[in-house]
């Protein structure tokens, strides 16, 4: 077990403190979020099993965990239907066993194209929160949507108009799901943050700073701090020892002057906001 700690983060600017807030840390630089909501199993791409990432998230002291392996239409990676049952009665049974810690069972679920729509309509009741992001490897409506949604975001870069376009089906999926939180923003299909974080501020929805990648500029974060807009910070972890660690986004948020009170997980749960 490592050892626990009640840290100060601040951010000090002419002798005056900016902001502050209370972290529990297992190191004086690793910070430790309240929750991790966004990490991966063996059953879509990820090394280690479910119960080894609990065990880890506990180990490290995360007061809440959730399983969000990718959606059903993710063409290389997404659980199948039958491993999500499997892994809905898994939950069940690690809440009896592991109490200490809150644990949530959901998808990184697919955005499928302009429409809007995730690849979740069948099981999105079973869901315990909704959490979505893009992904080229996603399944998309129809041929024709692959071609314009997928295969040309990747081939060409966007003019604006294109943007504009893609920034519109975020628009609608916000629109049509209660989301918790979009993930990876900018990650494969380019969008105007601006104009998603003005929606997820009118949603309740919160946007994420992941644990692999962010993808903002300085401009982009100062339009969607202008919003009023929160974020979420998660490991996005593929392997148990991954699960909890936010420093990728934590570091984001030092260096691009993101207030730590604008983070919701890091000492309070996502689901108190
Ligand atoms: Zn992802
Ligand atoms: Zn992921």
């Amino acid at each position: 077990m490592k050892r626990r700690e009640k840290v100060e983060i601040e951010t000090k600017e002419n002798n005056e403190i900016q902001n502050s807030v209370s972290v529990e840390t297992n190191s004086l630089d690793n910070i430790v979020p309240y929750g991790d909501y966004h990490t991966h199993t063996i059953f879509s791409d990820g090394q280690n099993t479910l119960e080894e990432n609990i065990q880890h998230a506990i180990q490290i002291g995360l007061k809440e965990y959730a399983v969000t392996d990718h959606g059903f239409k993710h063409r290389s990676a997404g659980i199948t239907y039958a491993n999500f049952q499997v892994q809905r009665r898994q939950i069940e049974l690690f809440k009896e066993k592991y109490p200490q810690i809150k644990l949530y069972h959901t998808v990184e679920a697919n955005l499928m194209g302009y429409s809007g729509l995730l690849d979740i309509e069948d099981y999105k009741n079973q869901l315990d929160f909704l959490q979505m992001g893009y992904h080229i490897t996603a399944a998309n409506e129809s041929f024709a949507t692959w071609w314009t949604f997928t295969a040309m975001n990747y081939i060409f870069r966007p003019s604006q108009k294109k943007i504009e376009k893609n920034t519109l089906a975020y628009l609608r999926c916000i629109d049509r799901y209660d989301l918790k939180f979009v993930n990876h923003l900018n990650y494969g299909i380019l969008i105007n943050a601006k104009e998603i974080a003005k929606a997820c501020v009118e949603r309740g929805t919160k946007i994420e700073l992941n644990g692999k990648r962010v993808y903002f500029t300085q401009q982009e974060v100062d339009d969607m701090l202008e919003t009023g807009v929160d974020f979420v910070v998660n490991s996005d972890a593929h392997r148990s020892e991954n699960v909890g660690n936010v420093s990728v986004g934590i570091e984001f948020a030092k260096t691009h002057n993101i207030p730590f009170e604008k983070i919701v997980n890091l000492n309070k749960s996502l689901f108190d906001n």
